[in-house]
């Protein structure tokens, strides 16, 4: 009885064994199987429109059931890369030829205004508003032409040392004469007279104006706006400090990307919007080697910052 217990112990013993043997050699023969299936995944969840060139999978050393598939795919990416491509071409040719017209237009209206000194009020009112349009209108073509050559390679970013002291005087004068309604300042006394940072000096205007716009857009009307920069180690920021409604936090890290506006923040009447701005603030930024981010809490305001890296020489 006893030997015959003991041979049953044996048997069940040696049955455990053989389970779990089998389990751990299915474990390892699916991890075997999937493993290209997961390194596929793994490459098409990194597939960007921007980068659709590397997104080509080789069937090189690929199982013979996922082949059909990967062909599949590739012929898919080849057909989104045309149609990228006519996007971005479109995008580029639409921007680039009403530059013209919307200039000439802008000219006129402008002459206009300066010579009819005796016209009647609401006419003056109306070319003023048209001239408006016309700025704003020309104001987003040349963005999405920055972005068009952004995408195409085509935009000229120069990373070259220049003072950036004069760059930041250069936005004040430009959006001061811009919105004279507002009280904008920049504190650089505790700064030597020039400041070097790497970079581009018309990328960097440009960016502070596309910021200071946006602190007079989103505040109230005849707000301050001030603006600051610090010099860190090997790294100057500049600071675009407004004190209107805010951002909302989980809004924060979308309003870099293209086309988007925060949920919770709204215009004031007369204001348009395009979503276009801080996606070329964030472009010419990393162009340029640097960076753009953002603290804001609601109600009491948003502060953005460059960053760029300092020049020793
Ligand atoms: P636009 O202002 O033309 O919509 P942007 O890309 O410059 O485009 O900004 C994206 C969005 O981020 C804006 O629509 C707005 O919702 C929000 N935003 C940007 N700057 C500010 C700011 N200073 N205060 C509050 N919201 C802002």
């Amino acid at each position: 009885m006893a030997l015959f217990n003991a041979l049953n112990r044996v048997r069940l013993l040696s049955e455990i064994v053989l389970m779990l043997s089998l389990v751990v050699l299915l474990a390892i023969a699916l991890t075997y199987i999937f493993r290209p299936i997961r390194s596929v995944r793994s490459r098409i969840s990194n597939i960007q429109l921007n980068n659709l060139d590397t997104a080509l999978i080789s069937l090189d050393g690929q199982p013979v059931e996922l082949q059909p598939i990967l062909t599949e795919f590739n012929r898919m990416v080849r057909r989104l890369e045309v149609s990228a491509q006519n996007q971005k071409q479109f995008a580029s040719t639409i921007s680039h030829e009403f530059r013209t017209p919307l200039t000439v237009i802008s000219g006129f209206i402008q002459s206009v205004l300066n010579r009819a000194e005796d016209l009647d009020s609401r006419y003056r009112e109306s070319l003023s508003i048209a001239d408006k349009e016309a700025f704003r209108l020309n104001r987003m073509l040349s963005d999405l032409l920055d972005l068009s050559r952004a995408d195409n390679h085509q935009l000229k970013v120069l990373r070259e040392p220049f003072d950036c002291i004069k760059s930041c005087r250069e936005a004040l004068r430009l959006t001061q004469f811009a919105f004279p309604k507002n009280i904008i300042k920049l504190d650089d006394s505790h700064l030597q007279d020039s400041v070097w940072v790497i970079g581009d000096p018309d990328c960097l205007v440009k960016c502070l104006e596309n910021l200071i716009g946006n602190a007079v857009k989103y505040s109230e009307a005849e707000s301050t706006i001030d603006l600051g920069i610090d010099v860190k180690d090997q790294l100057v920021l500049f600071t675009v400090q407004d004190y209107g409604q805010g951002i909302p936090k989980d809004q924060q890290a979308r309003i870099f990307e293209r086309f988007v506006r925060a949920d919770g923040v709204t215009l004031r009447r007369g204001e348009s919007s395009s979503g276009l701005g801080l996606s070329i603030v964030k472009m010419l930024m990393e162009s340029m080697g640097g960076n753009v981010s953002v603290q804001s809490e609601i109600g009491v305001g948003s502060r953005f910052t460059l960053t760029l890296q300092r020049s020793l020489s």
